[in-house]
């Protein structure tokens, strides 16, 4: 969570750091600041509680020269979003400003201990004692910043990701990261620092993944030093070429980020399916499958370790890989994974799945996995970010930068790179048979244009959107493949929207949630001509007969349901395994249209952030 920017090069730095921080404002916008060294060494602070344009507002009236700077865009754990908790937080002495970017798990015993040798803290933040601490240090021990900064991360538990800048030295920046990301833009004569690429494009493509444990300082005119934080030292310096444009991070004349994200769909499942599926259909290729043959052939288990919506993912993939692998597969939470003392050996694969690739519980669960000798695949999304590093093997997704907070196309990115998987571990261990990877592989390929055929309801759910904008509540009902699916259509309900939503197995809905139904609660049905449809039929039915508004999701030409439910959104009929890619469509646009019908911010729908780089 939250992001961080920092600037030292030639040009005036306040406008840079605006600039990136409001491409990262989607991981925090509980509040915004910026610290400016000038170059006669004067620092200057400028934080506002919200958004990046009060920032702006608050700056204005004060002074932004200077040509060094880094600055922060918060998503609190410690301490109520308020001027005063927001970053960049300066030292007692008045000399250091530093932002951070994660957790300092053993804040109040450091606290504690630089009370006693007074200091005074202003704000409720852990990050306050960091810089406080590097004042300490730098002053009893007489060192340099970079020394200090190094010799208090040495001390400090938890995740960081850090950028500190001192009065007096209008040419030295220091970073630092241990679990929380941090990448460094290496242009002519400047260098931008940040939590991920996309403030430095448009300014270089050069760019340096700081590792975990590394420390670098950056100094005007000298070439940048990285050391690692516990030995000291010097690290491989490896320059990498970003491949990420502009064009990818700008709305594209749509209203919202997640609007054109879920537009985007078609061709960003081309990518995600590029070179990966054989002219023919007759086989899936996927290099990180191809390059570990023998663990998948001696895998006796595979649990997928995830959080958020990837974890609706996660159980579509749970029942892919189970029918073409013949595999057990479990699903966790990493956040519980991680601390359930999990009985895992070499016969494990343990596949972690995270669009940013930095989620903290994620990379936790994965380095447990990996002392316990499982092997550890990967699905992310952002090249270079911590999980695909931290992992044996992996597939992207390729879907391109997702900004809107609520996840689409990174979904259906994970979705179709699953369904990749199973088909391709599924062929490698002989489990599925040569009609049925064709069949499936086939309508894969297919599939940018089905969801562009999908994506005609759009008109449709906007006018039925409408009608539901005065719900407090909503039930999200589907069986076998399409459970998942409605888990993550009742999330993206509640994540944009705030409305009260759940996702239920429409069968399991007579167990409790039936209670809840009146005309005042409707409820959505997944509902595709399935080898479970005659099922769900009478599911629509009992939801019927206690008077809530129905809408059924169905396949095309399926017009049974038109005198069962209210309302009917059609999709393609593709294989039963490929339906909630399709039927995923129509729910991420009743769900943003009925939020966009509120007035909510669908793009930063409150109290979340998209990347949750702490526990
Ligand atoms: N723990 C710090 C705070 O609450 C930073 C949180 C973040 O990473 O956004 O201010």
């Amino acid at each position: 969570m939250c992001g961080i920017v920092g600037y030292l090069g030639s040009n005036g730095a306040y406008e840079i750091l605006i600039q990136g921080l409001k491409r990262l404002e989607y991981r925090g916008y509980d509040s915004a600041g910026v610290a400016l060294v000038t170059c006669d060494g004067s620092l200057n602070v400028h934080k506002a509680r919200g958004k990046v344009a009060n920032l702006e507002q608050t700056a204005a009236a004060g002074c932004t020269e200077g040509s060094l700077g880094i600055a922060h865009t918060r998503w609190a754990t410690h301490g109520e979003p308020n001027d005063i908790n927001a970053h960049p937080h300066v030292s007692q002495s008045g000399e250091i400003a530093l932002v951070h970017n994660g957790t300092i798990e053993n804040y109040s015993v450091l606290k504690e201990a630089l009370t006693e040798h007074g200091y005074s803290f202003k704000s409720e933040t852990d990050t306050e004692v960091l810089v406080q601490l590097i004042d300490y240090i730098k002053h009893t021990s007489s060192c340099t910043l970079v020394e200090a900064v190094r010799e208090a991360l040495l001390q400090v538990e938890g995740a960081y990701a850090v950028a500190v800048v001192e009065k007096g030295d209008p040419d030295t920046l220091v970073v630092a990261r241990k679990s929380s990301p941090l990448v460094i833009g290496v242009g002519e004569g400047e260098t931008f620092i940040a939590s991920d690429a996309t403030p430095i494009i448009g300014y270089t493509d050069k760019v340096i993944y700081l590792k975990d444990n590394e420390i670098a300082v950056i100094r005007r005119n000298e070439p940048l030093s990285i050391v690692s934080i516990d030995s000291n030292a010097p690290s491989e310096i490896d320059i990498q070429k970003l491949k990420l444009s502009l064009a990818q991070l700008e709305k594209g004349g749509y209203d919202t980020f997640m609007l054109k994200e879920i537009f985007e769909q078609p061709s960003t499942l081309r990518d995600c399916l590029r070179g990966r599926i054989t002219d023919d259909c007759s086989r899936v290729v996927l290099s990180g499958v191809e390059l570990n043959k023998e663990r998948f052939l001696k895998a006796e288990r595979i649990t997928l370790c995830i959080r958020g919506t990837s974890w609706h993912a996660a159980l579509i993939g749970k029942r892919l890989i189970q029918d073409f692998c013949q595999i057990p597969v479990e699903v966790e939470y990493a956040s519980e994974f991680r601390y359930g003392n999990p009985v895992l050996n070499e016969k494990d694969i343990v596949i972690s799945i995270s669009q940013s690739g930095e989620t903290a519980d994620t990379l936790a669960a994965i380095q447990l996995a990996k002392e316990k000798g499982a092997f550890v695949y990967g699905v992310c999304n952002v090249v270079g970010a911590s999980i695909p590093r931290a992992t044996d093997s992996g597939t992207y997704i390729h879907v391109g930068p997702e900004i809107g907070v609520a996840s689409t196309k990174a979904f259906t990115g994970q979705v179709t790179v699953l369904t990749l998987f199973a088909l391709a571990v599924g062929q490698l261990r002989g489990a599925i048979d040569a009609d049925t990877v064709r069949e499936v592989a086939t309508a894969l390929k297919a599939m940018p244009e089905i969801i562009e055929e999908t994506l005609k309801c759009d008109p449709e759910v906007q006018t039925l959107s409408r009608i539901f904008t005065y719900a407090h509540n909503f039930l999200y009902l589907g069986r076998g493949y399409n459970y998942p699916t409605a888990l993550e259509g009742a999330l993206k309900l509640k994540e944009i929207s705030y409305i009260h939503a759940e996702g239920y197995p429409a069968a399991e809905m007579k167990h409790g949630p039936i209670a809840l139904i009146d005309h005042e609660m409707p409820s959505v049905i997944i509902a595709p001509s399935d080898s479970l449809y005659d099922k769900i039929i009478s599911n629509v039915q009992q939801v019927k007969s206690r008077g809530g508004a129905v809408v059924a999701i169905v396949s095309k030409g399926n017009t049974a349901m038109n005198d069962i439910a209210d309302f009917c959104i059609e999709i393609p009929s593709v294989p039963e395994c490929l339906t909630p890619l399709v039927a995923s469509i129509p729910l991420q646009l009743l769900a943003y249209y009925i939020a966009v019908g509120k007035g909510k911010d669908v793009d930063q729908p409150r109290n979340l952030a998209k990347s949750v780089t702490v526990e």
